[in-house]
């Protein structure tokens, strides 16, 4: 290994970069102690070496990496740096990219190189950043676990026999094994969080309408939303700020100022009334990650903070009324893709009608294909009110409780997920998969912002996150406060062995 490569491996240990790594490579980049080529270099031989193993990437750009960073090298030598020029970062490949594959994890857009590109990927390409590549996760976003993907499941670098999570788990396993410092990820359901707490890592969703869903392949619109995942609340900030604001493209994107996250970070407000939802504590979640959210509680507790427990009398139904809606709006997004337009298309059509069947069933997967038939038949006629209308009415109930319950508290803290990693294979019952979800879809309902942190490890090893949850538009007391609690305990410390080389 080279001397400068020895250094890189050196700050992949969260003892030398106890800010996260992008800031401590962000920091490395500005004193001029390395180039963005020789970092880029050194993640894309990380990635050569050990994406076999998590099936992490789908698509790796080394070409373009190579000639972003030089151009980052050109800026920051002319005195042009900005905050995160010349840092490399994974992209989920959810978000179109001017000619470079999107699959969005389906057959049906094997061959899509979108001619334009996403608003968070201009964003960051603006910003100079370096895109190392693509990141494989579930079939358009579609699962808790990333094993629906048309290139194979992806694995946790904690346990290579567990699911990293879903459906961010390509960018979740690639930043947990130090082949990106960071990510994006999107959150219809959960898909930030629950793999951020699968593999120890720090993720955000921001509100709905906080950063431009404008060419990010559409799951549920309504529910959709763009963030990133770090190893660490400062580095979400950083990577934030660049990503939210107002965007004409987006119908649904805020026109409202974005306050500057990472300055805000060390200025937490004196005091914080934390709500703590007595629903999350039914007897689904694991005795460990209770035992975790109880840990952070009294931490949270030392901080200050006076603890409240709140009821949110809807959210034993944010389960059904979230796939129910999740379904409706997929099937309608995903009528797109019939073989005509753009993606796959089958050989030999007979008719029209045969052309449009066999490239769908020939190229969608099972889970995507349960999900465009159960989302047309709760949008059918005579089915619409007893299932649509009806989610949608609990939806309104769902977000008046959060309402109510931040009339009394600043923020709320719950688990991310019932369990930590679970083995691949192991919840073949679609059921079973969509109650993974139970502590996530509500704040998808309801719009809000929450963060993931991480907050222990389970006696098998694996990690345990929990998340804090705020009011639309309150992302900077979400950081604040999640700066707070990770300065205060080792969590993200840890890393999975095995990749620490
Ligand atoms: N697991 C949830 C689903 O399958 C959420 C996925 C997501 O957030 N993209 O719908």
């Amino acid at each position: 290994m080279s001397s400068i490569d020895a250094d890189f491996t050196k700050l992949l240990s969260p003892e030398s970069s106890p800010q996260g790594l992008l800031s401590a490579l962000k920091a490395g980049l500005a004193e001029r102690r390395f180039s963005s080529l020789e970092l880029t270099r050194f993640f894309l031989e990380r990635i050569n070496r050990f994406n076999q193993k998590l099936n992490c990437f789908v698509s790796v750009t080394e070409d373009q990496a190579l000639r972003q960073a030089r151009r980052a090298d050109r800026r920051i030598a002319s005195g042009r740096m900005e905050d995160l020029t010349g840092l490399p970062y994974a992209h989920k490949d959810i978000f179109c990219t001017r000619g470079v594959l999107t699959s969005c994890a389906s057959k049906s857009l094997h061959n899509f190189c979108p001619p334009y590109d996403a608003a968070v990927s201009e964003r960051l390409r603006k910003s100079g950043m370096v895109m190392l590549g693509k990141t494989n996760m579930d079939e358009f976003a579609m699962g808790s676990s990333s094993e629906n993907s048309h290139y194979g499941a992806v694995r946790n670098p904690w346990r290579t026999d567990c699911v990293a999570g879903g459906s961010s788990g390509g960018s979740a396993a690639a930043v947990a094994a130090g082949l990106a410092p960071c990510a994006t990820a999107t959150d219809t359901g959960g898909s930030i969080r629950q793999p951020a707490a699968f593999c120890g890592l720090t993720g955000i969703k921001p509100s709905y309408g906080r950063v431009s869903r404008y060419g990010m392949v559409a799951y549920a619109s309504s529910l959709d939303q763009a963030g990133v995942l770090a190893t660490s609340v400062r580095d979400c900030a950083l990577l934030l700020k660049s990503l939210a604001g107002y965007d004409a493209r987006d119908s649904t994107s805020r026109n409202c100022p974005v306050p500057d996250y990472p300055r805000l970070l060390d200025r937490p407000p004196a005091s914080l009334r934390l709500g703590i939802p007595t629903a999350y504590f039914d007897e689904g979640l694991d005795a460990e990650i209770r035992q975790a959210v109880e840990r952070a509680l009294e931490q949270f507790k030392g901080m200050g903070a006076t603890i409240r427990e709140i009821d949110l009398p809807h959210l034993a139904y944010s389960i059904p009324s979230y796939y129910v809606i999740a379904m409706a709006e997929a099937s309608s997004n995903l009528s797109r893709y019939d073989g005509v337009h753009y993606g796959y298309r089958c050989a030999h059509p007979a008719d029209l009608d045969d052309l449009y069947k066999r490239s769908r069933s020939e190229s969608l997967g099972d889970e995507v294909k349960r999900r465009i038939m159960l989302g047309t038949y709760v949008l059918s006629a005579g089915y619409q009110d007893q299932y649509y209308l009806k989610a949608q009415r609990v939806r309104r109930k769902i977000r008046d409780d959060f309402r109510d319950a931040f009339a009394r508290v600043e923020l709320l803290i719950g688990p991310v997920s019932p369990t930590a990693a679970f083995r691949l294979g192991e919840k073949s019952d679609p059921l079973e998969m969509y109650l993974s979800d139970v502590y996530t879809t509500a704040v998808n309902l309801a719009g809000l912002p929450a963060l993931a942190l991480p907050a222990g490890l389970s006696r098998a090893g694996l990690p345990i996150g929990i998340q804090l949850i705020a009011p639309h538009f309150a992302e900077e007391r979400l950081l604040a406060w999640g700066h707070a609690y990770q300065q205060g305990n080792e969590w993200r410390r840890h890393r999975p062995r095995g990749f620490r080389e």
